[in-house]
């Protein structure tokens, strides 16, 4: 079992399109994927085709001990992925969060749960409260989704002060394990140079694979399917497929 934070405390970079058709194509690929949804927007719940509605019990209670991981794990209707739901409860663990015990590892106590998918996304909220440190304690690497735009980098540095301190107190073999380009519009000079500049510095761990900007995979949400269902011919279902090739052979055929 491979568990990826997928973060940025950029909200609209493209973290919840990543978790849900990464998930979506590994599950296709044969893999067995769990999808953790730890921002309380729920958009990696209701992408995925859930009805937060019908959703008992999820993240909020699998953090403050109100469940069990076997009774917030539930099946999709994609092939190889499950979820662990969010609905808008979570927002208040944030808070109650705040006054427990071990209040960092709520998440990450529960990973021996989790060992028998191939796979985790946790596809964290666009901050770094305590819902997006739990991911980063349960996780064993953070892939960071960045939009092809100027600033694209400006948050990065503060991203990167959370992975330390939470890999000098909580979780010392998180890695930084990947960085993805979202959104890139070939026909715009900015979007080539954001990414060569990316490249120059970040070569090591930059997926090779840039997800373009597509309007299908806009829309794909608002059906509650992933991309490889909704549309599997666009230019967004062929670079996720890609991605997940590339997901695969880092983080699965790789491993020591
Ligand atoms: P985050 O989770 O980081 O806030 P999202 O994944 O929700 O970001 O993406 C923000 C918005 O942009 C969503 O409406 C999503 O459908 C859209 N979007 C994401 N990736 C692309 C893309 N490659 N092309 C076009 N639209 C995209
Ligand atoms: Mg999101």
């Amino acid at each position: 079992m491979k568990a990826v934070a997928v973060a940025n405390q950029k909200g609209g970079v493209g973290k919840t399109t990543c978790c849900v058709n990464l998930a979506a194509e590994l599950g296709r690929k044969g893999k067995k994927v769990l999808v953790i949804d730890m921002d309380p927007q729920g958009n990696s719940t209701s992408g995925l085709g859930i009805d937060a509605k019908a959703v008992k019990k999820n993240v909020y209670h699998l953090v403050l001990d109100k469940a069990k991981p076997k009774d917030v794990i539930i099946p999709t209707e994609w092939e190889g992925v499950w979820a662990l739901p969010a609905t808008l409860d979570l927002a208040a663990a944030e808070v109650e969060l705040a006054g427990v015990i071990s209040r960092e590892t709520r998440l990450a106590r529960h990973r021996g749960a989790f060992k028998d998918f191939d796979l985790v996304f946790m596809d964290c909220p666009p901050s770094l409260g305590l819902l997006t440190v739990n991911a980063l304690v349960a996780a064993d690497t953070l892939l960071v989704p960045l939009q092809c735009e100027y600033y694209a980098l400006e948050g990065l540095s503060q991203l990167m002060r959370t992975v330390n301190l939470v890999r000098r107190y909580l979780n010392e073999e998180l890695e930084l394990g990947g960085l993805v380009l979202t959104m890139f519009d070939a026909r715009t000079n900015l979007a080539r140079e954001v990414a060569e500049e990316v490249k120059r510095r970040f070569n090591d761990i930059l997926f090779e694979t840039i997800i373009p900007r597509n309007i299908r995979l806009s829309e794909a949400p608002s059906h509650g399917k992933p991309i490889g269902y909704y549309d599997p011919s666009c230019s967004g279902a062929k670079a996720y497929s890609s991605l997940a090739e590339e997901v695969i052979g880092r983080w699965l055929e790789k491993r020591s």
